[in-house]
């Protein structure tokens, strides 16, 4: 049951300077699979995610689905179907859902309004409760449904790689789960995962595969069922959960 490849990087160094933040790493996501990277603050989880979608010069091998990018560009990935949702989610807060989320699918705006309306209610039917607050200020959103609608933004692209960076960012657990549960649900619609978090524990019970970034570097990974009961993952990473 071997997925083909679609995001490939091998031998994947990132700089800052003279400082290596993100250290030869080999990563793969396979068509339909949800991969998580967990690791602790500083380890250079948003770096290896910035890289990868071009906002960083890196360095090694970038492929996707069999097409070697040399020096990935936002756009050269955007044009391939890869979105990323950042860490601060920046979402225009003067701004309604409904209008963020037409923001989201404005490079493919040629196709037409009916187009970026269909793909809003396919959003709506991923969201409900977006649905419900089409017309709200998205400020005046709470944390779990500002989460959302970035991500329902990001999909008003039809990506078929998301790029989530620490989506459980400051939300309450009760919360991070209903956003992760989303997010494991994409896979029914063919959208591979790309998934950052500190979260541990949550990361890990969505995921299909899972890589532990420590300094840079790729630690450990594996079958994320597997890392859930790795004595060490468990010590280091779960112990509090
Ligand atoms: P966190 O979860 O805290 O965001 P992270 O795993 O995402 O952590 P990064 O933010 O990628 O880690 O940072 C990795 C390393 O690179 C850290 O040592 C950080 O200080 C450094 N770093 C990050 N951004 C820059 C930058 N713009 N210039 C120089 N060094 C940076």
């Amino acid at each position: 049951d071997v997925k083909p490849t679609l995001l490939d990087l091998q031998q994947f160094s990132v700089f800052y300077g003279e400082v290596e933040a993100v250290h030869q790493v080999h990563l793969t996501v396979g068509e339909g699979e949800i991969v998580t990277v967990i690791g602790p603050n500083g380890a250079g989880k948003t770096t290896l995610l910035s890289a990868a979608m071009g906002l960083l010069p890196s360095q090694g091998v970038l492929t996707l689905a069999g097409e070697r990018i040399e020096r990935p560009t936002v756009e050269a990935m955007v044009a391939r179907g890869v979105a990323l949702v950042p860490e601060k989610r920046e979402l225009f807060g003067e701004m309604s859902v409904e209008d963020n989320l037409l923001l989201g699918g404005f490079s493919r705006w040629r196709k037409g309004l009916k187009d970026q309306k269909q793909r809003m209610d396919e959003v709506f039917d991923i969201f409900p409760r977006l649905k419900e607050r089409r017309a709200q200020l998205s400020a005046t959103l709470s944390g779990g449904e500002r989460q959302m609608l970035a991500i329902g933004r990001a999909l008003m692209a039809r990506p078929r790689l998301l790029m989530l960076d620490e989506p459980s960012l400051g939300l309450a657990p009760l919360i991070v789960r209903e956003v992760l549960q989303v997010v494991s649900s994409l896979r029914d619609l063919g959208v591979s995962v790309l998934l950052v978090e500190q979260n541990a524990r949550a990361a890990l019970q969505v995921a299909d595969r899972a890589y532990v970034l420590e300094m840079g570097a790729v630690a450990l990974s594996g079958a994320a069922a597997d890392l859930l009961h790795d004595r060490r993952i468990i010590d280091t990473y779960l112990g509090l959960g």
